[in-house]
C-alpha cells in the first residue's frame, strides 16, 4: 500500500503501526496518535500536542490526517444537517446529521453515512441508484464521514449541562443509510466499522450501529456469523417477488425465498431484531392487501416494520401515498400483529439529488430555514 496516497485512517493498526516505528518513533506513540484522531477528534496534526514535533512534521509529509473535503453544507427547516464530501478523485458524497429530542430533554445525535459514490443496484425511486455506480469509499473515507460530523457535535456552542451529559455534544448512532449499498462494500465497511467500535479507536456501540441492504444474501449470512453484533435493516418495499423484482432490482438474484430465511438466520445468531424498510409509494405498494401479504410474509419473523413515505426525487411514478393511505395501511399490520412505526422522513426540504439522507427513527418536523452555506 502507497501510504503517500491514503489517509491516516486509511491504514490498518498494523500499517499505522509500522509507519510510526519506520520514524523511529516508540510504538506508544502510536495509542498517542489513534487517541488524537478518534477521542480528540483532532483535524490537523498541529492539533496533536502531546506527539513530538518531529512526528508531525513526518507524518504530514507522507500521508493527510483525513481524506474528505467538507465542501457544502445545508441545514434544513428539522435542524437536519447534509454535507457534501468531495473525495481526493473528486467524486462527491453526502451525508446527514440528526438531531432527536428526547422525552427525558436529552438529545440523540444519528449520522446517515455513505459507502459508496453511487449505486450499482439501480433502484428506480432512488436519486442515487439513478446515477450509477462511480466506486466503493474505502475505509478512511466512511470514519472520515463520522469524524467529521462528531467533530462538529463538539465545537457547537453547548450549555454546560448537555456537556455532563454528553448528549448534544456528541454522537449516538451511525446508520449505513447514505449512498450506496453498504453490503457491495463489505471489505472497506467491516475495517471502518471495527475501528468506530473499537476501545482504541471511535467506542460506539456495536448496538448503536445499522447497516441498511437492498438485501445482499451472502453478506447477510457473513453479518450473522461476525463477533460484533451491529443491527441489520432490509429495504424491503414489497412482499411479492413479481412487484420487488421492479423496486429492487437485486430482489431478481436474491428472492425473498432466501432473503428472509437469512434474515431469520440473522435473528437466530445475534438475537436482534430485523428492521424492515418498507417505502410507500402512491398506488404501488399501499394497499390494504399488499399490507396484508407484509404481514403474512414477516409472520414469525422477529423484526419491527418503518414505514417511510416515498420521497419525491422528481420522478413522477414514485410519489408519497395520501396520509389517510398511510395510516389505513398501518392500521392494517398492526391489526395483523406486525410491529410497524410511521416515520416522516427527515431534511424533506433538503434532499433534492440526494434522495435518501433521511431518518428511519422519529416523525417530526422542526422550523429552522434553509440555508447553503460552502464550508
Ligand atoms: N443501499 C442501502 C442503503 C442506502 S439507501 C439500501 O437500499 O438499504 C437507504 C434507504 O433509503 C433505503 O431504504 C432506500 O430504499 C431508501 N430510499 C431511497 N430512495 C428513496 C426515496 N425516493 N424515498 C424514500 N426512501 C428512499
Ligand atoms: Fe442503491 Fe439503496 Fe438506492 Fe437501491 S435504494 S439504488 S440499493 S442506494
Amino acid at each position: 500500500m502507497n501510504v503517500k496516497t491514503a489517509s491516516l485512517t486509511d491504514l490498518t493498526d498494523a500499517q499505522l503501526t509500522s509507519l510510526v516505528l519506520s520514524m523511529g518513533e516508540p510504538e506508544y506513540r502510536v495509542k498517542q496518535l489513534r487517541n488524537q484522531i478518534y477521542r480528540g477528534l483532532a483535524f490537523s496534526f498541529e492539533e496533536m500536542t502531546d506527539l513530538p514535533l518531529a512526528l508531525r512534521q513526518a507524518l504530514e509529509k507522507v500521508t493527510p490526517l483525513h481524506s474528505l473535503k467538507a465542501t457544502h453544507q445545508v441545514v434544513g427547516q428539522d435542524g437536519t444537517i447534509k454535507t457534501l464530501f468531495t473525495l481526493v478523485d473528486g467524486n462527491t458524497v453526502e451525508s446527514a446529521l440528526m438531531g432527536y429530542p428526547q422525552a427525558s430533554g436529552r438529545q440523540r445525535n444519528t449520522v446517515c453515512i455513505s459507502t459508496q459514490a453511487g449505486c450499482a443496484i439501480g433502484c428506480p425511486f432512488c436519486a442515487t441508484g439513478q446515477q450509477g455506480f462511480k466506486r466503493n469509499l474505502t475505509r478512511g473515507e466512511i470514519i472520515d464521514q463520522v469524524l467529521y460530523f462528531a467533530n462538529y457535535l463538539k465545537n457547537q456552542n453547548h450549555t454546560a449541562q448537555e456537556i455532563t451529559d454528553k448528549t448534544a455534544s456528541t454522537l449516538s448512532n451511525i446508520v449505513f443509510m447514505g449512498m450506496g449499498e453498504p453490503m457491495s462494500n463489505y471489505d472497506a465497511l467491516w475495517p471502518a466499522i471495527e475501528t468506530l467500535n473499537s476501545p482504541d479507536g471511535f467506542r460506539m456501540g456495536a448496538r448503536n450501529i445499522t447497516i441498511s441492504t437492498s438485501g445482499l444474501v451472502p453478506q447477510i449470512k457473513r453479518l450473522s456469523s461476525e463477533k460484533l453484533q451491529v443491527g441489520l435493516a432490509v429495504s424491503l418495499h414489497a412482499a411479492d417477488n413479481a412487484l420487488r423484482d421492479k423496486l429492487v432490482p437485486i430482489n431478481r438474484k436474491y428472492p425473498l425465498e432466501e432473503l428472509i430465511p437469512a434474515c431469520k438466520e440473522y435473528y437466530r445468531a445475534t438475537g436482534r431484531r430485523v428492521s424492515f424498510e418498507y417505502v410507500l409509494f402512491k398506488g404501488i405498494n399501499d394497499s390494504l392487501p399488499r399490507a396484508r401479504a407484509l404481514a403474512q410474509l414477516l409472520r414469525g419473523l422477529a423484526c419491527h416494520v418503518n414505514l417511510i413515505p416515498a420521497n419525491n426525487t422528481g420522478d413522477r411514478t414514485y410519489q408519497p401515498p395520501s396520509p389517510q393511505t398511510i395510516l389505513a395501511f398501518e392500521r392494517e399490520l398492526k391489526l395483523n400483529h406486525i410491529n410497524a412505526t410511521l416515520r416522516q422522513p427527515r431534511g424533506q426540504d433538503i434532499d433534492a439529488g440526494c434522495g435518501q439522507l433521511r431518518s428511519r427513527f422519529v416523525s417530526e418536523t422542526g422550523s429552522r430555514k434553509k440555508t447553503l452555506n460552502k464550508v
